[in-house]
Order: structure tokens, then C-alpha cells, then sequence
């Protein structure tokens, strides 16, 4: 059997014909840069993520960013992020001229620690930016809490999370704002690069919208320095078509995740952990997204040989992420060595991510798990 790590062709294949009619209606319209597509997904998504506005944007890494801008935040001033996450996290920091300041993740969630953060936080720091990592919810509520305390923003990063609950409530609509990316490979995606943000924020809104049109409030008058950075009308067509599907093909996935859970039996294998059951008034718990399903080996030389066996076996992995971001070539500046962030190390070394998608079939999951537990 051949199982690829990812694959969209399940997805492509069931929607084809309304992505056909997205581009379609945009394509007869002529009209392709800020037009009712993007009204109709600003007001469909913000609805969804239950908050009053919604700002498309050119990608995730512009969503964190705007959103940083729009708060101000610069030249010596510091943002704490987690140590383990994709560096786009670190680069938007980085690009308004900040200085991004990582905290360890918990190594069973492996989202940010809550209770590492105060440790962190100067009289520089001006926010926070939580990661809802591999479609699990950070746990908001200390952070918000510290937050509050300190005065601080809270920017969550939902690239990996679209719908992701917490607490029964939906990432975005915790923190000050909400950054989405719709990068292809997320749990929702565009046919190219596009993002988000949402916030209950108007004046935050319009000057992010502002922001990311050359700073213009209105045609040819500009308030900000900004840049070019918009959710283009065909990917937010393509976005309209697929929004009503991602409820139900994250179900899709937390069938697969369950399925590993309840299947992978094997001492050398270590499962994702969750967060203990966070509820709301209701008793609505917390609900992950699985944008990937980690698993982590005892060492870092028993990962790469799982990533050969499994690949023998026809079997598609990835790594989130090889080199963590303070060992990164381009963060050199920041002075950090190997042990500084032993955590995030740890996970680099012994993470692997299994196949994970809409449309993965019950036998191939099986097929998947039977290999794993005979390695
Ligand atoms: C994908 C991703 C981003 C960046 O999104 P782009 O649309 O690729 O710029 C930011 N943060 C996290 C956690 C991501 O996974």
C-alpha cells in the first residue's frame, strides 16, 4: 500500500465542481481584488469563528504580522512565542523590528507552557502570541490571565487550528485577535497562499484592513505605511466553497486521530497528549482539529529509523519541525545554543507526524497502525 502523508485529491475530487463555479463566478464577474467574495467569506468566517469582524489578508505570516503593526509593536519591544512552533511565529515578530522571546512548550500538548511565561515577561514585552499547534488549543485561559495582569496583547496564531475548540469556544475569538493562514496544506485552504484575521476589534479591523492596503483608509489617502498584502477575490471564492465542508471533514480527521489512539500499541511509540478536559459552563470540552498528528519516539535515532521503516512500508511522513527556530541559521543574531530550549529540541529530534487527511481510508489508517505496532 502507498500512503502518502498528505494528500487533497479526496477533497479536490468531492468539491470539484463547486470550486469549478467559484472560479467561475469570480472569472465572469471580472473583478478580482477586494469584491463580494471576500464580504461574503469576511462575513461567513467571522460568524464561524464567533467574532464581529474578519480582515482577508495575503497569508498567515502577514495575518501575525498586520496584527503586530497595528498594535504598534517594534523596534525594542519584546513578544513572547512559543519554542516550538513554525517560524513564521518568530519571523512576523522579527519583521516589525521586535524581538520575539520563546517560551517551552509543554512536551505532552507540546503547545506553550502557561506556566513559563511570567519568567519571560520584561518591561518590554508587549504581547503574547499563542500557537494552537498541530490543531490543538493552547491553554487560553492562564494566558489570558497573565495577560490581563501585565497588560498585555494576545495574538493567537490559528494557522493550524481552523475551528479547533476550547473550552467549547473556537480559536480566534480568545485573545485581541485571531491570525489565520490558508495556506493549501491547512485544514482550510485556499489554492494558493491567503489568510485572515478576526477580532471583536473594529477599529483594530479597519486599521489591519488599512495596513495591509497600502495604508489606505480610502482610494489614493493614506493614513499608515503600509503594504500589499489582501486575500485575493479567487481564493476567497475558493474559500466560500469550501467553508461549509470543514466542520465536517475535521470530524473526518478526529475519526482518524481516534483510530490511532485506540490502535497504537507500541512502548517505543509516545501518542499525542491533550489538554485534561477544559470546559465551559456548559460542559463543552476543548476539541482539537488534528492539522497533524504527532507522535514522538524515546530517541532521536529510533525516529529516523520509525521515518525509514514506515517510508519501506509505503507510508508518508513529516517532521514538526527538524531544527527548532533558536537554532536556526537566520536567528544566529539571537545568540542561542543547542540545550537553551531542551524541550523544543526534544521534540525536534524524536517528533513525527503521521498521515493525516480528509478522505485517509479505514484501511489505510489500519495499515498504518498494524506497521507501527510491529516496528
Ligand atoms: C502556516 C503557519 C503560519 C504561516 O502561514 P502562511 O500562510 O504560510 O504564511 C504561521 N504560523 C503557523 C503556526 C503556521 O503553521
Amino acid at each position: 500500500m502507498n500512503i502518502p502523508f498528505v494528500s487533497f485529491t479526496p477533497m479536490e475530487k468531492e468539491l470539484h465542481s463547486d470550486i469549478e463555479n467559484a472560479f467561475k463566478r469570480v472569472f465572469e464577474r471580472s473583478w478580482y481584488i477586494g469584491g463580494a467574495e471576500n464580504e461574503a467569506f469576511e462575513e461567513a468566517f467571522s460568524e464561524y469563528c464567533n467574532t464581529g469582524y474578519c480582515v482577508g489578508v495575503g497569508n498567515g505570516l502577514d495575518a501575525l504580522m498586520l496584527s503586530l503593526k497595528a498594535f504598534n509593536i517594534g523596534e525594542g519591544d519584546e513578544v513572547i512565542v512559543p519554542s516550538n512552533t513554525f517560524i513564521a511565529t518568530a519571523l512576523a515578530v522579527t519583521y516589525t523590528g521586535a524581538t520575539p522571546v520563546f517560551v517551552e512548550p509543554d512536551i505532552n500538548t507540546y503547545n506553550i507552557n502557561p506556566n513559563l511565561i511570567e519568567e519571560k515577561i520584561t518591561d518590554k514585552t508587549k504581547a503574547i502570541i499563542p500557537v494552537h499547534l498541530y490543531g490543538e488549543a493552547a491553554d487560553m485561559k492562564p494566558i489570558l490571565k497573565i495577560a490581563g495582569k501585565y497588560n498585555l496583547k494576545v495574538i493567537e496564531d490559528c494557522a493550524q487550528a481552523h475551528g479547533a475548540t476550547y473550552g467549547g469556544e473556537r480559536v480566534g475569538s480568545f485573545g485581541d485577535v485571531g491570525a489565520f493562514s490558508f495556506y493549501p496544506g491547512k485544514n482550510l485552504g485556499a489554492l494558493g497562499d491567503g489568510g485572515a484575521i478576526v477580532t471583536d476589534d473594529k477599529a483594530l479591523a479597519d486599521k489591519i484592513r488599512a495596513l495591509g492596503n497600502y495604508g489606505s483608509d480610502y482610494k489614493y489617502h493614506h493614513i499608515y505605511k503600509g503594504n500589499n498584502s489582501r486575500l485575493d477575490e479567487l481564493h476567497a471564492a475558493f474559500l466560500n466553497a469550501k467553508l461549509p465542508h470543514l466542520d465536517r471533514m475535521n470530524e473526518e480527521r478526529g475519526k482518524i486521530a481516534k483510530a490511532y489512539y485506540e490502535g497504537i500499541k507500541n512502548s517505543k511509540i509516545i501518542l499525542p497528549g491533550i489538554h485534561a478536559s477544559i470546559t465551559n459552563a456548559e460542559g463543552s470540552v476543548s476539541k482539537p482539529v488534528w492539522h497533524i498528528y504527532a507522535v514522538r519516539t524515546r530517541s532521536g535515532a529510533e525516529r529516523e529509523a520509525l521515518e525509514k521503516y514506515l517510508s519501506n512500508k509505503g507510508i508518508g511522513t513529516n517532521k514538526h519541525y527538524p531544527i527548532p527556530i533558536h537554532l536556526q541559521e537566520c536567528y544566529k543574531d539571537l545568540g542561542f545554543k543547542k540545550g537553551d530550549f531542551p524541550i523544543a529540541e526534544e521534540i525536534s529530534a524524536t517528533e513525527l507526524s503521521l498521515p493525516m487527511y480528509y478522505g485517509l481510508k479505514d484501511e489505510e489508517v489500519k495499515y498504518v497502525i498494524d506497521a507501527i505496532n510491529k516496528f
